[in-house]
């Protein structure tokens, strides 16, 4: 079932609020609270599949929940590698996807054989992969990262040299924080990210020229040095929130930007336009949260060779989160 959707003035999109969506909101509620199961929705996710979640966050504050939850099921409103890094963090869990077209564009560009290859060119280094990975890329990593925590872990390795996958422009900008390392870096790129060129955002600028420019730095380079803040989602909602600015102009998925208006009513949030969409996550549908959860569909397995090599990585992400205090 497709959900109708409606531009808004700054092109984002959203379901218009009905009967018929409060009633799915409700069911899918009180459903969860039946089965003790938790709903961990990203920021990219529609509106309406926000408002059901225990918890709305980025990859590494949904991953955060993931591992710590009692619950016997997890529904993952996100995409098919964050489901599955729920399942390697908390393995006992039911964890539910609620449609398994929602993959990543990103995730696609890189293989468990191609990231074997690109090791073998580079031996010796370890090889950091971000999270927008499947498991059998994980499973080839040293170290996973979040676009958080990027830079932080890169920090925490002892090498000078070291392989980044698959994101070039995230893996690029580590470098510019890390002048004293060697990021040889994947060809990788989110295409959502891809889509905001350096005109659309001198243009949208020149609309507004108090606005703040607030990148992720899955942007390209070029789009970068026009930022005045570079963060990850959850970065750049908490520099919103401090900002003593009151316009910002926001260089990532629409999702954040309807997240932001829900936080901060009293302050603009612009977007470039068109406003880049994710179209794996819009996948998710409250229609399709609701069945899921009823029939218990799409649970994430990962074969168990997999899932230990691949959760080490994770793992050792995860320590050196909660041990290093992060600089970015
Ligand atoms: S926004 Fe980009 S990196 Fe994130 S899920 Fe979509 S395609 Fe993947």
């Amino acid at each position: 079932m497709c959900a109708l959707v409606m531009p808004v003035d700054d092109g984002t999109r959203v379901r218009p609020r009905t009967p018929e969506v409060e009633r799915l909101q409700h069911h899918i509620r009180t459903l969860a609270k039946r089965k003790n199961a938790v709903i961990l929705a990203h920021i990219y996710q529609r509106l309406e599949v926000q408002e059901i979640a225990d918890f709305i966050g980025d990859s590494l504050n949904l991953s955060r929940e993931a591992s710590r939850t009692n619950a016997d099921i997890i529904v993952f409103c996100g995409v098919h590698f964050m489901a599955e890094t729920a399942k390697l963090l908390n393995p006992k869990r039911l964890v539910l996807l609620p449609d398994m077209k929602a993959g990543c564009g990103m995730a696609d560009m890189i293989t468990a054989d191609q990231a074997r290859a690109f090791k073998a060119q580079y031996p010796g280094r370890p090889l950091v992969t971000y999270v927008n990975t499947y498991a059998e890329v994980k499973a080839e990593a040293d170290i996973c990262c979040t676009s958080t925590n990027a830079a932080t872990v890169v920090r925490s390795l002892p090498d000078r040299e070291v392989l980044f996958a698959p994101d070039m422009y995230l893996g690029g900008w580590v470098q510019k924080r890390l002048p004293e390392r060697r990021i040889i870096t994947w060809h990788g790129y989110c295409p959502t990210h891809y889509v905001i060129q350096p005109g659309m955002v001198r243009a949208r600028k020149a609309q507004h020229p108090e606005a703040l420019v607030l990148a992720h730095p899955e942007c390209s380079p070029e789009v970068l040095e026009l930022a005045d803040f570079v963060g990850s989602t959850q970065g750049i909602v908490e520099f919103a929130g401090r900002s003593s600015a009151s316009e910002f102009l926001i260089l990532t998925e629409a999702g954040l930007i309807l997240r932001l208006k829900a936080l901060h009513p009293h302050k603009k949030f612009y977007s470039i336009a068109p406003c880049p969409h994710c179209p794996y996550m819009k996948f998710v549908e409250l229609e399709k949260v609701a069945a899921c959860l009823e029939q218990e569909l799409n649970p994430i397995e990962i074969p168990t060779a997999i899932m230990l090599r691949a959760r080490r990585s994770i793992e050792r992400m995860m320590a050196v989160s909660t041990s290093v205090q992060p600089a970015d």
